[in-house]
């Protein structure tokens, strides 16, 4: 059983290093397979025993070995947290349902947490991360649920707060939500349902607002500053997917 604690860590960890790349080349539109990995100052190649999960961090003391400009600690950090999470999804059995389940999971989960960085860091959720979700949720969907499920879910996901966000604009002529988002919340829709994506859109902008007062308060943000959303949208869906039971008995709290 600890052996494979350990595989699926080392697993876990090494998606995390290529999630790493992901989401320093998608926004910036560089390939992903392409060029190889190298020091962003110097241009040096890192060389593949320079490129092991968290370990070459550790030995390279966060530097790179030739220019020795530092490299953020959030590489080993993401690649530790994925490892984590490969742990707490590591199917029960390993029949081949339980294995194609974790798989689809797991690579959700790297989505998810793909678009909540890029988000926080340049304000964009890529189209192709949408996309892959989009796929990954239809097959879950398509094992457990009715067509009207995902396809209301969906349909819900995108004219609601489509029509908002339209309404908005021509009321105060000011973008609500981004492309994005509700690109994000349409395809959520797909495995969250019609209740379940009514559920996130109105915890989402609450959340989003909640945080938005707070830090006016504090002086950290003004009326004009463009807030990321894609996050609160991300936490609330990541609660809904991975802890269903938690999230029905908080759900009871105003449903009736
Ligand atoms: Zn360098």
């Amino acid at each position: 059983m600890m052996s494979l604690y350990i595989v699926f860590f080392i697993f876990g960890a090494m998606i995390g290093s290529f999630l790493n790349a992901v989401i320093y080349r998608l926004p910036r539109k560089i390939n992903i397979a392409h060029p190889r990995s190298h020091c962003t100052k110097c241009k040096k190649l890192i060389y593949w025993y320079e490129n092991i999960p968290i370990l070459s961090y550790i030995f390279l003391r966060g530097k790179c070995s030739k220019c020795k400009e530092p490299y953020s600690i959030q590489y080993p950090l993401v690649e530790l947290f994925i490892g984590l999470v490969s742990i707490f999804l590591m199917p029960r059995s390993l029949d081949s349902m339980s294995i194609m389940y974790f798989f689809l999971y797991f690579g959700i989960f790297c989505a998810l947490f793909c678009h909540f960085l890029i988000d926080v860091k340049h304000q964009i959720l890529p189209d192709s991360i949408n996309i892959y979700l989009g796929l990954s949720f239809l097959c879950i969907s398509l094992l457990k649920n009715p067509p009207v499920f995902y396809l209301s879910g969906a349909a819900i996901g995108f004219l609601f707060p489509y029509l908002v966000t339209l309404a908005f604009y021509h009321l105060k002529g000011q973008q609500g939500l981004g492309g994005g988002d509700i690109k994000l919340f349409a395809v959520l829709g797909i495995i969250l349902g019609p209740v379940g994506i009514i559920n996130n859109i109105f915890l989402s902008c609450f959340f989003g607002a909640l945080f938005s007062l707070v830090m006016m308060a504090l002086g950290k943000m003004s009326r004009t500053t463009k807030l990321a959303f894609g996050p609160f949208i991300i936490i609330v869906a990541v609660f809904q997917v991975y802890f269903p039971t938690l999230f029905k008995q908080f759900s009871s709290l105003w449903s009736i």
